[in-house]
Formats: C-alpha cells, structure tokens, sequence
C-alpha cells in the first residue's frame, strides 16, 4: 500500500491501520506549521479509501484501532465519515476505537445528533492542536479559532461522547507572553477536561524572523529555563479530573507524564529540580555570560 507522504500520526496511534480520507490540511495557515505545507488539500475519493482499507486489512485483519489522516480528516461532511466509518466495519471485524485529527470549527460544522451517530460508529477520540488558550496569540498564529469556539466545539464533542487528546506549545508566545500563555491555556483547558493532553516545544520551520514579524517584531524566543517556567505556571494553574498527561514530544527538553491533578505535586518538583540544572547551564549561553 502506498502512502501520500508525508504522513503524520500521533504517537499514540503507533500500532493502528492508518488510511489516508483527506491529503493535506484544510486550513494550512498556522504560522509554526510546515508540515503540510507542500501539500495540496483535497478529499481522497471513496473507492481510493475502500480500496485502501480492503489491502489493509489483507495485512492487519485483527486490527482494533484506526486512524483517519490526514492533517484534519474531520473536516469531512457527516455523511461521508459515516460512510468511512461503515465500511471500515465491514473490513475490520474487530474495530474497537476509530480516531482523527480535527479542527475545533470540524467539529462545530457538524450536530450533536451526527456527533453521535459518529461516536456509535466508534469514533470516540479527536485529537486538537489547541496551541494556546491565549486568544491575542491564536490571532498571531493564524490558528482561525478564538478561546470560545475552542471551548464550544470541545465540549461539544464530549457531551456527544467522543474524548479528545489537545496539544499546548510551549513558547508559543515568546517571553513577551509567556504568563498569558501559560494561565490562558490552563483556565481554557479547566473548562474543557480532556482525557489526553500533550505539550511539545515550538519549532519554527520557517525561521525566527517570519515568525517574529507576526508579533510586530516583538517576540523573544524561550530557552530551555524558560519552557521549564512556563510549563510549570500552565501546570500550577490547572484543575484538571483525571486528564492523562504526556509531554513525551521528542521536542521537549524534559519528558513528564502523569495524572492531572492527581500527581500535580510530582510534576510540578520534577520540573522545579530541572529548572535548577537548566539555570545553571543558562550560564553558558552567549546571553547570560559567555
Ligand atoms: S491545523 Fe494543524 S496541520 Fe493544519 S496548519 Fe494548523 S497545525 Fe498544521
């Protein structure tokens, strides 16, 4: 079978069937985001999708996860995810949990009745680049979503029974908005309560410069101490019911993992003893003295 490269996934989707519904990203504008910049969206077509997930499960009959790509495969009508989902069921007998990557605005396009239907179906996990509970830098960033229409499509998944995994990046906002990045995305997330939740470090494929225009030239990129203070403060602030927590990028300096809020005080000292080493190597930076 061949593949539409590139192909992302989450890490959590590594032992899954994975079939290409959509090539590409809708939406394609976020300022950090290269990853499908080459890559014109469009709509794989039906007999293309049966066709894949036929061969697939010619190689992985047993499979009990798949995952729809590309970059936001829920950006599909109702009618055609339900006719995905439908047929993957004839091919894989033993599908147990179906998962994506959506836009909050994916969601919001479809009702709570097709949300539903969906989740039957066994869709029951989304996973969405939040980025930012700041709404000043989910302008900046071009994310097309404001902290409301996050928070709206969010828990409008969840009450239709469908969990989500959210991503946060970690010096998004720079120096220059780090306290407002950190608190914005915890008090955004306390209202939403995802099962899963990540953070990854921000890597700009397109160079500082670009980036820093969007800002007005004002942005000051995060060192190592840094991320470590701002993950602590997004940490600190969250009230968070049992929210599997992961920050196992392979960007991130310090990989934590643990249950939000139960081991809060774990996570918050791990980090604390980090900053510590991070503050003394801060030394050896052109910056801060040599
Ligand atoms: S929505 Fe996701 S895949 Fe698309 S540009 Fe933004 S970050 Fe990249």
């Amino acid at each position: 079978m061949l593949y539409n490269e590139p192909l992302y996934r989450p890490p959590s989707e590594a032992n899954s069937a994975i079939v290409q519904v959509t090539l590409g990203c809708s939406w394609n504008q976020c300022l950090f985001c290269d990853m499908y910049r080459k890559k014109y969206f469009r709509v794989v077509e039906a007999l293309e999708v049966e066709k894949d997930l036929r061969l697939l499960s010619e190689y992985m009959p047993d499979v009990r996860k798949l995952f729809l790509a590309d970059g936001n495969a829920f950006v599909l009508s109702y009618e055609r995810l339900h006719s995905i989902l439908e047929t993957a069921h004839t091919y894989f007998p033993a599908l147990h949990r179906i998962s994506a990557y959506a836009l909050p605005r994916d969601i919001a396009s479809k009702t709570t009745t097709e949300l539903q239907a969906l989740r039957q179906l066994g869709l029951s996990l989304l996973y969405v680049g939040v980025e930012t509970g700041s709404d000043y830098l989910l302008k900046a960033i071009h994310k097309g979503e404001t902290r409301a229409s996050i928070v709206k499509a969010i828990n409008k998944a969840h009450a239709a029974g469908i969990q989500t995994s959210v991503m946060i990046i970690s010096g998004l906002g720079g120096k220059e908005h780090t306290v407002e990045h950190a608190q914005g995305s915890a008090t955004l997330l306390n209202l939403i309560q995802p099962k899963f939740l990540s953070t990854l470090t921000l890597f700009l494929p397109r160079g500082l410069e670009a980036y820093r225009s969007c800002f007005g030239g004002n942005f000051t990129p995060l060192d190592t101490y840094d991320v470590l203070q701002e993950l602590h403060t997004f940490i600190a602030a969250l009230e968070l019911e049992g929210t599997i927590f992961r920050s196992n990028h392979v960007s991130n300096s310090l990989p934590l993992e643990g249950t939000l809020s139960r081991d809060r005080t774990k996570l918050l000292t791990t980090i604390e003893q980090m900053s510590s080493e991070a503050k003394r190597l801060r030394r050896f930076s052109p910056e801060y003295g040599y």
